[in-house]
């Protein structure tokens, strides 16, 4: 993509609702765009972070046996009288009539849809595992919107929903969808503990979080310093200053607690019987009875990862985009545009490393080198290549590497040799 051609509306200030930097961020560097209290446009830059994670949750999913579908957002309301969550559920559930007068709500989360779904195809015990999941977007009427898409009203969200036959089925899938997470936070890159949860108002039994650490994180996370014990501090059940808690006795006896701060990303249920039993899901076993079957459900928050990437990865510059979810792979900074000889070896490039697929950015905005270098900065792309009057004719390259401030002289067959490595 030439830069002169990219709708990347940057933002000289930052925004006055802002307190996180993930937040002033996104929206100076033109990613995203608030269209009312917690519900933002997401613009071309910003979609191309969103659409990178969320293709690198299809694949892992699908890599782990799960079938993608996609449910309505606009849910009936008597499928949540019929599981009790209409009253249940609180103002965070926007309700509203048709024309009709018909209720309907929009989705939060979707058990009742997958039950509805479920219920009214009759299955065998033969016929489970069934893992069904989608990527669509959720709103959740939040009291409290705010850090941008980190917490927004209206965000992207991966769920997915597993029906076994029994327990010990329940567990199975559990226990693979744990590994997809584990697959999908390790190809993104960032640093994140997975950690015992509560289960809120989804329901059921036994719960994990994956949270991506950062100072800037929403919630306590408690891990001991000697073995595998990480816990959110909300199921410890300490009623003092939960900070107190660093330095006391881990609960599984080994190691003491260190306190760390962590963004939920992930949250992986298993909730037994619970909607299956309330929305009269029934699947045949063995000796051709009618049993409900066990559940698990599976949540990720697409949008959120984009803004807790930010957290975990920026300087006071900008950006820092971990390879794997980087808008564009690298950015060739043409400082002389207006000459022919210059833009044309900038576009030779440009166009062997787009072949190569590396997806380029090439600033051919004919404004000051000093922008081009901060706006650079600011969008956080990995790698640049610096081509200008000085060096347009060498052998060597001027390649730069944001996260480490530095540049180095390289032939374009050794750049794209270290491409080749980062982004394979
Ligand atoms: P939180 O405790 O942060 O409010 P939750 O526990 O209510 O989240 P879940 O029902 O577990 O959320 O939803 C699955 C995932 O969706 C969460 O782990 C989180 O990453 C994401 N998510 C939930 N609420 C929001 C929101 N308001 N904005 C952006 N992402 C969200
Ligand atoms: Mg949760």
């Amino acid at each position: 993509m030439y830069f002169s051609k990219l709708f990347v509306p940057t933002v000289k200030e930052d925004p006055s609702d802002a307190e996180l930097i993930s937040h002033k961020l996104m929206v100076r560097s033109g990613m995203i765009k608030r269209n009312a209290a917690g519900i933002y446009s997401w613009l071309p830059v910003g979609l191309k972070v969103l659409k990178k994670v969320e293709e690198i949750v299809r694949k892992n999913l699908n890599n782990f046996d799960a079938e993608e579908i996609l449910m309505p957002m606009v849910q009936p309301a008597e499928l949540w009288k019929e599981s009790g969550r209409y009253g249940e559920y609180g103002k965070e559930l926007l309700k509203f009539d048709d024309r009709s007068n018909r209720g309907f709500v929009l989705g939060p989360t979707h058990e009742e849809i997958i039950c509805e779904i479920f219920r009214s195809h009759p299955k065998s015990y033969k016929d489970l595992p069934v893992n069904l999941y989608q990527i669509q977007t959720k709103f959740r009427d939040e009291i409290r919107p705010r850090f941008g898409v980190m917490r927004s009203r209206e965000f992207l969200m991966k769920d997915a929903y597993s029906f076994d036959i029994d327990e010990k089925g329940l567990v199975k899938s559990y226990g693979k969808m744990k590994d997809a997470y584990i697959s999908i936070f390790n190809e993104i890159g960032l640093d994140y503990r997975i950690v015992k949860a509560d289960s809120g108002n989804i329901g059921g039994d036994i719960s994990e979080e994956f949270h991506i650490l950062a100072d800037s994180g929403e919630d306590l996370i408690a891990v001991s310093n000697s073995s595998d014990f990480a816990a959110n501090v909300e199921v410890l059940n300490y009623d003092k200053d939960p900070s107190e808690l660093e330095g006391k006795k881990s609960p599984d006896g080994k190691g003491k607690l260190k306190i760390k701060r962590g963004i939920e990303v992930g949250h992986i249920f298993q909730l037994g019987q619970k909607y299956s039993q309330a929305m009269n899901v029934g699947v045949k076993d063995m000796n051709g009875n009618s049993v409900h079957p066990f559940m698990g459900c599976y949540g990720i928050g697409v949008s959120r990862i984009v803004a807790a990437a930010i957290e975990q990865n920026h300087d006071d510059r900008g950006i820092q985009w971990p390879d794997k979810i980087t808008p564009f792979g690298v950015n060739i900074i043409c400082l002389d545009p207006e000459s022919d000889e210059i833009m044309k070896v900038c576009s030779e490039i440009y166009s062997i490393l787009k072949k190569s697929g590396f997806d380029p950015l090439l600033d051919d905005r004919d404004i000051r080198a000093g922008i081009k270098f901060k706006e650079h900065e600011l969008l956080g792309i990995p790698y640049s290549i610096i081509i200008g009057p000085n060096n347009f004719k060498n052998t060597k390259l001027e390649f730069g590497i944001r996260a480490q401030n530095e540049k180095i002289d390289m032939k374009l067959d050794d750049i794209k040799k270290y491409l080749g490595e980062k982004y394979d």
